[in-house]
């Protein structure tokens, strides 16, 4: 299937992130002979070994929730985080940022499942950390776009409506905060079972697991 997702995704113009979490090394060196360079993870410890171990011109994204006294540990090499959802944790971030003197992309998680044990803010918490940002800016992190997962249902019409809402979250920041910043561009949104109607919705970044492998 990597081929098929991957030629979908280039011909839609958005970025293919191959979620290997819980794949071999082998597994990814197959897809990575193939062309892929950005891999996603969602724990620190195996994004960590499989940073170490895997050639090191691929992109590594961080797309699971992280904890403040982990950011250290993926400062120095990690490509993007997609899964920031407090001020204090991209106040950490910048500040381990700032440490390896270097600039990280970020995305501002959104809670957009119906599901309540999801991450992620509200539209109403987002505005607080920007309007924060913007009196206090911090210079060590970019922030790139907006993340999102969606309900995980068979209802394929919720699905929409909550990719709808996330591309409408992006509209909304992009023109109160970033309407002069070219960096702000991305929507984070589409898995396995959803990319489809995510990419129909204005995703850029899908992120991809279990169908690529
Ligand atoms: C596992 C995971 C994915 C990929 O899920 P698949 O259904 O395997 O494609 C995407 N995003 C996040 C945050 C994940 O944890």
């Amino acid at each position: 299937m990597y081929r098929v997702i991957a030629k979908y995704t280039e011909n839609h113009h958005v970025r293919l992130v191959a979620v290997s979490k819980n794949q071999s090394k082998a597994a990814i060196m197959t897809l990575y002979d193939q062309g892929q360079r950005v891999f996603g993870e969602n724990r620190v410890q195996e994004l960590i070994e499989k940073y170490e171990a895997m050639p090191k011109d691929i992109e590594w994204h961080l797309i699971g929730h992280l904890q403040k006294n982990k950011v250290k540990y993926v400062a120095s090499f990690v490509s993007m985080i997609h899964s920031v959802d407090s001020l204090e944790l991209l106040q950490v971030i910048d500040q381990q940022a700032q440490k390896q003197q270097r600039v990280i992309p970020i995305l501002l998680q959104f809670h957009i499942a119906q599901e309540e044990t999801k991450f992620g803010l509200s539209i109403d918490e987002c505005n607080d950390l920007l309007g924060h940002i913007v009196q206090n800016p911090l210079p060590n992190i970019k922030i790139c776009g907006v993340m999102g997962m969606g309900s995980f249902t068979e209802n394929k019409e919720q699905v929409r409506r909550e990719f709808r809402l996330l591309k409408s979250y992006f509209d909304q920041l992009k023109s109160t905060y970033f309407s002069t910043d070219t960096h702000f561009k991305e929507i984070s949104m589409g898995m396995s079972g959803d990319y489809e109607i995510a990419i129909a919705e204005g995703s850029t970044m899908i992120r991809v697991g279990s169908a690529l492998f």
